[in-house]
Parts: C-alpha cells; structure tokens; sequence
C-alpha cells in the first residue's frame, strides 16, 4: 500500500478530469494556438480563451489580464525583474516584501539588490503573519512595489493581504500577491483582492505541473508598467513569448472550473481532516507553528518537542508523506528561513513538521503517527 500523501502544499495529484482535457489537447486538438489559418489551430485558440475565462473568472478579474506561465515561480520573477526598469526610469528603487516570501520572491529581490534597489524585508509577528502597520510606517514616495505572499507554503497562514491593498494603493506603489498556495482555494478573498499583479500555479490545486498565470491589472488604455525578461514571437501581450502549452493551459483552465463548482465540498472535507488530526493529537504534546485563527483548513505545521523531524519522517515512510520545510529548500537542507522569521527556537524548528492534504485524501493513520511520536520523544528522554 502508498503511504498516504500529506504533501499538498509541494504538489497535488491531478484531477483525472484535467488529465483528460491534457490529453485531448495533446492527441487530437494538438494545433499551435497562434495557426488561426487553419481548424487545429483554431480548436487550440478556442482552449486557451476559454482557459483564461475560467482563471480570471477566480480572480473576478477580464480575461485579458491573464498571462500564462510556466508556473508561480516565472510570475514572481516576471513582476520584479520585469518592473526593473520602471523603478530606475521613475527613481522608484524600493521595494518592501515580507521575510517570509517563497525563494521565488526572494532570489529576484537579491538580484535587483545587488542592481542597487533598496530592498526592506517586513518581520512577522510569531503567528506568522505580516501586521499592516509594518508596511504603513515603511511606505514611502519612492516605493516601487510591496509584495507579500497570500499564504505562506510552510505554515499555510494567510497574510492580511486584504488590508494591505488599500494602503499600498494610497501610496501609489504596486502591489503584488504571490497566491500560488491559494488561488482555487481562499476564491472569495481572492476575488475581493485589489491589487497590480496576482501569481498562481496550477499544480497545488490539482492542475498541472509546469503551467501558471500572472493577473496583470488593466489600466485603461495606459501601458503597463511591466517589462518582458524574455524575447521571442510575442505571445501573451508580448510579455510572456513562446508556443503556448495549450495542453497544460486547458488543463489549469478545468481545475480552476472544478474549484469554483467544488469548493464548499473541498473546505467541509479540509476542515474535517483538521479537526481529526488535532483529536489524534491530543493524546501527545505538540505547539502548532502559526496561529491557527489564520491558517488554512488544509495544512497544519506542528512541532513535537524532543523529536527530530527527519527521524519522524524517516520511521513513518511506508504509512505517511508529509514535509520538514518547503519542497523547494529541502534540497538545501537549509533551516526554514519562515520558522525563524517567527523567532522560533532552534529546537523547536527542528522538530517541526507540515501536513497538508485535500480532495482525494480518505484515511490518514493518525495512529502510527502517535505511535511514532511516542517511540522518538521516549528515545530522546
Ligand atoms: N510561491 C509559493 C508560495 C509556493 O508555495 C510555490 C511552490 N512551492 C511557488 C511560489 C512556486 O510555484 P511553482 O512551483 O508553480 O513555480
């Protein structure tokens, strides 16, 4: 038998219903989507509009101020490579962003950086989440953009993005959201957002790996402030060149649809397993990472005092996936740069662990877990 996966927010399973548009796309209706002489292109036309209708139709955004990407990581570097030039043209050269951002956010910051923009990282309160006023007392005339994450992939907190919008408007500065761990999951949020740019992903919401989108505010008719980090054919509003996967497209466009239709059904399910886990729980000791009040239904960061992370994994593989750390840093068996941030201890880092499921997950065996837990906190003693 699989172990049962509890890494959704590294990557979901996807939806058998996005795997057949996938395919269709791919075998039948396999044309260029810019090949408007001729049927096969026209079907894949047809696709990647009727995509962009559904991914803004989440975002309560117009369809034309979607660009698809590769995925969350092209749209953060997008936003803050591509605004570069803007900042240096009009003398913006700060920026503010949180000191929990994804490595996606943080390596371009160091990058423009290292280019002489005045980069400010925000500290977080110990639940982890920015407090608006951190942003209100930095904000200045010179700020170019403030981005902060919509929730973050570690503690799966939501960041009050809803009440830093207004003050980052009021100050002319551009505001962008990385929501690659909530888009098709906090909609109505989301669709009450006003902000500059939006990234998303496909693949933590049961979509497909290696597609995403960047929403991309309209201004009337004035030119957009973004600049392509790419040259090529033009695609995309000349931001974003290159063949469009129109497979990987159609299927981000199904999962954003069952998202919407499913989305009462997926929180009941997300929120029931919750509050199985913090039962089976009860019978150990643990402090939950993040304040609960604000964190996702699906996900839940938990330290066992006196038990070593990787040890816990280790003796549960064969019943259990589930992480120590983001997916993308654990290659650099780094320390979480977000644990930290939230002035957590060393040890308390180290013995944390984040579990987060979704649609598809049946039974998880909280009972070897405890067990688990049990056997190493003994051990440690
Ligand atoms: N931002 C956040 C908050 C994420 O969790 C991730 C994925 N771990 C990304 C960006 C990068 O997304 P993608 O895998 O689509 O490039």
């Amino acid at each position: 038998m699989q172990p049962t996966y509890l890494d959704y927010n590294a990557t979901t399973p996807t939806d058998p219903r996005v795997v057949e548009a996938m395919r269709r796309y791919s075998l039948v209706d396999f044309g260029n989507a810019s090949s408007l002489h001729h049927s096969h292109g026209k079907a894949a036309r047809q696709a990647i509009d009727e995509a962009r209708r559904k991914v803004a139709a989440l975002l309560s955004a117009q369809p034309d101020e979607i660009l698809f990407t590769s995925g969350a990581t092209e749209s953060n570097n997008l936003v803050l490579l591509g605004l570069a030039d803007q900042g240096r043209r009009t003398g913006r050269m700060h920026i503010l962003a949180s000191s929990i951002e994804h490595p996606s956010v943080l390596g371009p910051l160091s990058a423009l950086g290292r280019q002489g923009f005045n980069v400010e990282l925000l500290p977080v309160t110990s639940g982890g989440y920015v407090d608006p006023d951190e942003v209100r007392i930095r904000l200045r005339s010179g700020t170019l953009l403030v981005s902060i994450m919509h929730a973050n992939n570690e503690t799966g907190v939501l960041q009050p993005v809803l009440e830093i919008a207004p003050l980052v408007a009021d100050s002319n500065s551009l505001f962008h959201v990385d929501a690659a761990q909530t888009f098709g999951k906090e909609i109505r949020e989301l669709q009450a957002l006003e902000c500059d740019f939006v990234s998303i992903s496909g693949h933590k919401m049961l979509g497909p790996k290696g597609v995403g989108a960047l929403y991309v505010k309209r201004r009337g008719t004035k030119r957009l402030p973004l600049a392509p980090i790419m040259y090529g054919g033009g695609q995309e509003m000349g931001l974003r060149p290159g063949t469009l996967p129109v497979p990987l497209i159609a299927g981000l466009g199904v999962a954003a649809e069952l998202a919407i239709q499913e989305h009462e059904t997926r929180e009941r399910l997300a929120s029931a397993i919750k509050r199985e886990f913090l039962q089976a729980l009860s019978k150990v000791e643990y402090r939950v990472n993040g304040d609960p009040s604000r964190t996702q239904r699906h996900v839940l960061n938990v330290s066992f005092p006196g038990v070593d992370s990787g040890a816990l994994m280790l003796l549960l593989k064969g019943f259990m996936a589930f992480s120590n750390g983001a997916a993308c840093s654990s290659a650099a068996q780094s320390r979480s740069h977000v644990l930290a941030a939230m002035g957590l201890p060393v040890e308390r880092i180290s013995s944390s662990v984040r579990f987060s499921w979704g649609p598809g997950v049946e039974r998880v065996p909280f009972d070897r877990l405890i067990d688990a837990v049990r056997t190493l906190s003994e051990s440690s003693v």
